[in-house]
C-alpha cells in the first residue's frame, strides 16, 4: 500500500463568475483563481477572451455567446450544460459578462443548480452599469447631480400595455437611470420617459463596448440621444446614462483622451516578448489585438540517457526558460525526483532561464555577463572542457555555435531536441477573427524572428494596415518579406518602439478603423 491518501471522488461544483465589463484588469482576483482551476469554462459574448489566459490548456472551454438575435446556444440548452458538467464532476466556471447577477439571467442558472441539488458559489464582478460610465468619464452619483441611480433593461417594451416598469415614477426620479441592452429600443424608452414628464434637455450619453480598448461613446440630451444614434449608427452593445452628471463627461473624460485612444494595434506575440508591449500600449487607450503566431510542441524523446542520468554528465545546460522547462518537468516526469540529476553543474544564459533552475531549488554553476549562448561557450576554459561531459537539451531553433564550440575545445556534448516550434493555427481568443474582420490600424514586430513568423501565418494585409518595426535588422527582414515599414523606432527597445507609436499616431487616420 502506498502512503500517499486517495484522492476522495471530486464533486461538482459550478461557480458564477463575474468577467467585468471588458477591460482585462477588471476581473476579480477570485474569479482568476477559479478560471486557473476550472475544468470547464462556459464564456458568453460580453466576456474580454483575454480572460482564457487564465484557463489551463488541458480545460474544456465553450462559448455559449448570444450577440443580438444570434444565439449559439439557448438559454435552456445552457442551463442544462452546466448541470451536466457538474454532475459529471466538473468545476465549472460559468464565465459572465459585467456581474452575473445584474441582468444576463445569472439568477436562473443558479436556481436550475439549486433544482439539481447541485453545488454553487457566486462571484460578483463590476458592472457594465457602473463601469462603462465611469469610463466615459460620467460618475453614476455626484452630490450636486444625482444622489441615487436606478439601473434597468431596454428589453421592456414601454409600449406595451403592462409594462413591468412604472415609467411614470422613474421619470420623476432624480437620480441617474442606466438603460442596459436593447439600444434599438431607445426611441421607445426615451420617448416613454418623455411623455411622462422627463426634461428633454437632460442630459444623455450611449456608451458601446465601455472600458474596452473599442470604446465609443455619443453624448447628448433626452429628447436627441435617440435621433443621434440613429443617425451614426450606434449599435449594440450599449449601456445609455441619462441625467445631470453626463455634464460631468467633458471635465472627467480620462479614458478617451489617451494618447493611442481609437488606435486598433495588432502586436504579434513572442516568447521573449511576454505581454509587456501589449500592456503598456493597452495603458495609453490602444485597443490591442494580440495575435500569438507560434506555438511550442513537444517532441518526443527516446533517449536512455534519461534514464540514468545521474553521474553521466559534468555540466547541464539551459539556453532558454524553455529548454529549461521541458527539461525538467520531462525529467521529473521520468524520474518522480529532482535528486536524480545527481551531481551535474548547471549552466545558464539568461536572467529568464536562471529564474526556471532556481524556483527548483538548484543552483547556477555559471552564467556569462552578456546573457548569449557564444559568452556561454566562451565562458568556459579549454582546460575545464576536455573530455568533461555535457548534457545541452534545446528546441528545434537552438544554435549550433555552442554545441561546436565544446567540441573544439574536446568536450562531449550530447544534446536533445524537446521542442519544436511550429506556427500557432489555433484562436482560441478570436483575435485573429477580429483582426480579419475588423482589421487594425498598426501591426508592431518586435524582432526579425516576429516578422517571419507573422508572415508564414498567410493572413491578409487589411488597406491601411502600417507597420512598425523594432529597428534596422527588423525592418530589413520585413522588407525583405515584401512589407513597407511605416515606422521605425529610433531606439531598439519596447519603449523606443512605443515612442515611435506615439510620434506617428498623432498624424494617423483613425477612420482608418472601423
Ligand atoms: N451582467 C451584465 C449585463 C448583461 S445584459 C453586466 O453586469 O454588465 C447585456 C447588456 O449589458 C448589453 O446589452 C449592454 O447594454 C450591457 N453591457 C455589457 N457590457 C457592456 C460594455 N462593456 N459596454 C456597454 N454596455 C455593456
Amino acid at each position: 500500500m502506498s502512503d500517499v491518501p486517495q484522492q476522495p471522488s471530486k464533486q461538482g461544483i459550478a461557480y458564477l463568475v463575474g468577467a467585468g465589463p471588458g477591460d482585462a484588469g477588471l476581473l476579480t482576483l477570485r474569479g482568476r483563481d477559479l478560471l486557473a482551476r476550472a475544468d470547464v469554462v462556459i464564456y458568453d459574448y460580453l466576456c474580454n477572451p483575454d480572460h482564457l489566459d487564465h484557463v489551463r490548456p488541458e480545460a474544456e472551454i465553450i462559448y455559449a455567446g448570444k450577440s443580438g438575435g444570434n444565439h449559439t446556444l439557448t438559454q435552456d440548452q445552457i442551463n442544462a450544460l452546466i448541470v451536466e458538467k457538474v454532475r459529471a464532476g466538473g468545476t465549472v466556471v460559468r464565465l459572465k459578462g459585467g456581474d452575473p447577477f445584474v441582468f444576463g439571467r445569472g439568477g436562473e442558472e443558479a436556481q436550475e443548480l439549486v433544482a439539481a441539488g447541485l453545488a454553487f458559489e457566486v462571484v460578483p464582478g463590476i458592472t457594465s452599469a457602473i463601469a462603462a460610465p465611469a469610463y466615459a468619464g460620467i460618475p453614476i452619483t455626484h452630490r450636486d447631480f444625482a444622489s441615487g441611480f436606478t439601473v434597468l433593461t431596454g428589453h421592456e417594451d414601454p409600449t406595451k400595455e403592462n409594462s413591468a416598469i412604472d415609467w411614470e415614477a422613474l421619470a420623476r426620479f432624480k437620480g441617474t437611470k442606466v438603460v442596459l441592452m436593447g439600444v434599438e429600443r431607445l426611441r421607445a424608452v426615451s420617448g416613454a420617459l418623455l411623455a411622462h414628464g422627463a426634461d428633454p434637455a437632460t442630459p444623455a450619453a450611449l456608451v458601446r463596448w465601455g472600458t474596452w480598448g473599442k470604446q465609443e461613446t455619443l453624448a447628448a440630451t433626452l429628447g436627441t440621444l435617440a435621433d443621434e444614434a440613429e443617425a451614426r449608427g450606434f449599435k449594440a452593445p450599449a449601456v445609455t446614462v441619462i441625467g445631470g452628471v453626463v455634464s460631468l463627461r467633458g471635465e472627467l473624460n480620462w479614458f478617451e483622451t489617451r494618447p493611442l485612444f481609437g488606435q486598433r494595434i495588432v502586436v504579434t506575440r513572442t516568447r521573449a516578448q511576454a505581454g509587456v508591449l501589449s500592456s503598456r500600449l493597452r495603458e495609453l487607450g490602444a485597443d490591442i489585438l494580440e495575435i500569438p503566431t507560434i506555438r511550442i510542441e513537444p517532441v518526443p524523446v527516446s533517449d536512455g540517457a534519461w534514464d540514468d542520468f545521474s553521474g553521466r554528465f559534468d555540466w547541464l545546460l539551459l539556453t532558454s526558460p524553455n529548454a529549461a522547462d521541458f527539461f525538467f518537468d520531462r525529467f521529473l516526469e521520468r524520474h518522480g525526483d529532482i535528486r536524480a540529476l545527481g551531481p551535474v553543474k548547471i549552466a545558464v544564459v539568461g536572467p529568464g532561464t536562471a529564474a526556471r533552475v532556481r524556483a527548483r531549488a538548484l543552483g547556477i554553476a555559471r552564467q556569462p555577463q552578456v546573457f548569449t549562448s557564444e559568452a556561454l561557450a566562451a565562458a568556459f576554459a579549454e582546460e575545464e572542457v576536455r573530455g568533461k561531459r555535457f548534457a545541452f537539451p534545446h528546441g528545434d531553433l537552438a544554435g549550433e555555435g555552442l554545441p561546436e564550440t565544446l567540441r573544439a575545445l574536446g568536450g562531449v556534448v550530447t544534446e536533445w531536441i524537446l521542442y519544436r516550434t511550429v506556427p500557432e493555427t489555433e484562436d482560441r481568443r478570436g483575435t485573429r477573427r477580429r483582426f480579419e474582420e475588423e482589421g487594425a490600424s498598426w501591426i508592431t514586430f518586435a524582432s526579425s524572428s516576429a516578422a517571419e513568423n507573422w508572415h508564414r501565418l498567410g493572413l491578409a494585409h487589411p488597406p491601411g494596415l502600417r507597420i512598425a518595426s523594432m529597428g534596422p535588422v527588423t525592418s530589413a527582414t520585413l522588407r525583405k518579406l515584401g512589407y513597407e515599414v511605416a515606422v521605425e523606432a529610433a531606439e531598439s527597445t519596447i519603449s523606443g518602439l512605443i515612442e515611435a507609436l506615439l510620434k506617428s499616431g498623432k498624424t494617423a487616420e483613425k477612420e482608418s478603423i472601423q
